[in-house]
């Protein structure tokens, strides 16, 4: 696709286009930051209207029951986890995936208590979300029994970081700031294979890529529902659990949502029977509400599809980079092979922090990420191949006419 006309050809050929008329995007925003909050399905602005007006303003309390709030997580759960080939009643969607890692790293490292008491490293890699290294280390704090966090990194392969006295391995799908995307299953092989568990983040993988947690055979899986699936900010995470594991131990977060009959209003706390059990206390049911909206909308598109799309849209992103910007200083982070690349795609740049605000004062919105790293994240839902094209023309005219430099870009806000 050399030209903007066989993007537009693209465009129009693309099965997954008319999906987009269900997003309402704002004029002239060419989105690239779907990877970090997901834009607006347009049925979520009639849902909140009858959540608050119907559900909440006329149902009142009676809703829990009428208009099954009680139900939410688990009817979500069920729609979500065909996107990550989980079962029905695996998954719950609940709390943060902050939160979702310390329910599932408790549950695993309880299971690996009672199996093989010995095991006592903790494995994950320095270049993972911080959330899931703090949530490690606050874990370990917690228990004082002498856990302790390994992280692979440069120095430090995997293979070499598996060894028999790993108890837990928790990995990113997908990263968050390099793009770079796990072989799930065999790594999963890989762990068992020297004894540990794997609790896999799909955060940035969920709605982005085809995930297969049944059949790559993992332990437990969290994720975001803000990002890839479109379900709003702040949006409710999940958590799946193999089947294997669910009614054999329990999470120690144990609110009366996760309780058996909860309405029994009991003194001893007592699991509910399967996922279930992962719940805590109540849950934010407007927020949770519009998760629906979002989940609808991928539960159209085939994911062999997206996937197919994503892997177009992000090689004609980095060959229109590269043949536009080659006299910049700009150099790719993600991994060129098709295996192991997410769904975004970084560039390092010596200022990518005043670049990145220069592009989104033009309306190319995409995010920067510490160090020198400038993020683009392409959603086949809604983002198209001349869009891949504008942004790259911008982008251009950004770093050729130098507008990066005015003070004003390297301006700094809480979020970036
Ligand atoms: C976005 C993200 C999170 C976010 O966790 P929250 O609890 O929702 O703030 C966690 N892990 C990864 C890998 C992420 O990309």
């Amino acid at each position: 696709m050399h030209t903007r006309e066989a993007c537009l050809q693209a465009d129009q050929q693309d099965p997954l286009a008319p999906l987009k008329a269900q997003f309402d995007i704002p004029a002239g925003v060419l989105y690239m930051d779907g990877n970090s909050l997901g834009v607006l399905p347009k049925a979520a602005v009639a849902r909140s209207a009858q959540v608050i007006q119907q559900e909440w303003g006329q149902g009142l309390i009676r809703s829990w029951n009428d208009a099954s709030w009680f139900e939410l997580p688990s009817r979500l759960g069920d729609k979500l986890g065909r996107l990550i080939g989980a079962g029905t009643g695996q998954v719950v969607v609940t709390d943060t995936t902050s939160l979702n890692l310390f329910k599932s790293l408790a549950a695993a490292i309880r299971i690996q208590q009672q199996a093989a008491p010995q095991r006592k490293i903790i494995v994950s890699e320095r270049d993972n979300f911080p959330t899931d290294l703090y949530m490690i280390q606050g874990m370990i704090d917690l228990l004082q029994q002498g856990y302790e966090m390994r992280l692979v990194d440069e120095d430090l392969s995997l293979e070499q970081a598996l060894d028999d006295s790993v108890a837990v391995l928790l990995l990113s799908h997908v990263n968050y700031r390099t793009g770079h995307m796990y072989d799930m299953a065999d790594v999963t092989a890989q762990a068992h294979a020297r004894g540990a568990l794997t609790i896999w983040d799909l955060a940035h993988a969920a709605g982005a890529v085809p995930v297969d947690l049944t059949g790559a055979n993992a332990d437990f899986a969290v994720g975001c529902t803000y990002k890839y699936l479109n379900g709003g900010p702040g949006a409710p995470a999940f958590i799946w659990v193999a089947p294997r594991h669910t009614d054999h131990f329990w999470q120690p977060l144990s609110g009366w949502w996760g309780h058996q009959r909860p309405f029994d209003m009991a003194v001893n706390y007592e699991p509910a029977g399967g996922i279930r059990r992962y719940l805590c206390g109540t849950q934010p049911i407007v927020s949770l509400s519009l998760v629906e909206c979002g989940l609808d909308i991928s539960l159209q598109a085939d994911m062999n599809e997206v996937r197919r799309k994503s892997l177009a849209l992000t090689d004609l992103f980095i060959a229109l980079v590269e043949s536009r910007c080659a006299r910049h200083p700009l150099t790719l982070v993600t991994p060129r092979e098709h295996a192991h690349r997410g769904s975004h795609v970084s560039l390092r740049h010596p200022h990518g922090y005043a670049v990145m605000q220069a592009l989104i004062a033009r309306g190319v919105i995409g995010d920067y990420r510490e160090p020198e790293v400038l993020r683009f994240g392409f959603t086949p839902l809604y983002f198209g191949y001349t869009d891949v094209w504008d942004a790259v023309e911008i982008l251009t005219d950004v770093l050729d006419s130098e507008i990066w430099k005015q003070p004003e870009f390297s301006r700094r806000g809480a979020v970036t």
